[in-house]
């Protein structure tokens, strides 16, 4: 079904996801525009068909629609200037997405634990125009266990599954904040966590999904 919505460019995919119904937001639609997908694969000939494609180390970019429903899901708190944080960042895809909505006055970290995949990421940024965000540390791609976290996220989107809500990442949403993450083992749901202004956290689940585990790292 999803398939339907291939293209030959960015620009058309996203098009096309739009009038199937898979891209509901125009900022979001707007923001994944200026992201071509052909520098985030390893092979460009299927770059702009809406599946997910193996990138290495047992790690797949996700399907686009799977980047436009987590992206529409936090798009609230993506907000010019917002801190943001994508774990599990694989091609580097996503962070480029949040990196165009919350702007150069917003802050995105990328933490992967695959230092290879790190490195390639960093390079699929830079060909995607995205360099200068780099070097002036909008945009920070960095090795480590996602199941750490980083402080004060106002948007944590989760790219891997966990089997359970890890604590760590709720503790460290912002007041408000939202955390998209997949989670379970054999059978997954995507939860929405949300923190209010007053530090009351709530969840909620969203639709069943079929994500790679969030792991230790295997050497
Ligand atoms: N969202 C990314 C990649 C999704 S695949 C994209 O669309 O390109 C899931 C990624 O999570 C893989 O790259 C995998 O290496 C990473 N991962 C798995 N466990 C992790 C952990 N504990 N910490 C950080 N990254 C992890």
């Amino acid at each position: 079904m999803a398939w339907r919505s291939s293209g030959s460019s960015s620009a058309e995919l996203i098009s096309n996801m739009m009038r199937h119904g898979l891209v509901n937001s125009p900022r979001v639609a707007e923001a994944m525009k200026k992201v071509d997908r052909a520098n985030y694969v390893i092979d460009p000939t299927y770059a702009y068909e809406d599946s997910p494609q193996p990138i290495g180390y047992d790690a797949t970019i996700s399907a686009p629609h799977m980047h436009a429903h987590a992206t529409e899901n936090l798009l609230p708190l993506l907000k010019p200037g917002a801190k943001v944080l994508d774990i599990g960042s694989g091609s580097g895809y996503l962070c480029a997405v949040f990196h165009h909505l919350v702007g150069p006055t917003g802050r995105v970290v990328g933490l992967e634990h695959i230092p290879e995949l790190v490195d390639w990421s960093v390079q699929n940024l830079d060909r995607d125009g995205l360099g200068a965000a780099i070097k002036g540390a909008q945009i920070i791609m960095v090795a480590g266990d996602g199941r750490q976290g980083f402080p004060r996220e106002d948007a944590i989107h989760v790219g891997a599954a966990a089997p359970r809500l890890p604590k760590a990442l709720v503790d460290q949403l912002a007041s408000p904040g939202r955390m998209f993450i997949p989670i379970g083992t054999l059978s997954q749901s995507i939860y929405q966590v949300d923190k209010d202004e007053h530090g009351n956290v709530t969840q909620k689940e969203l639709f069943g999904v079929m994500y790679v585990p969030l792991t230790d790292r295997r050497i």
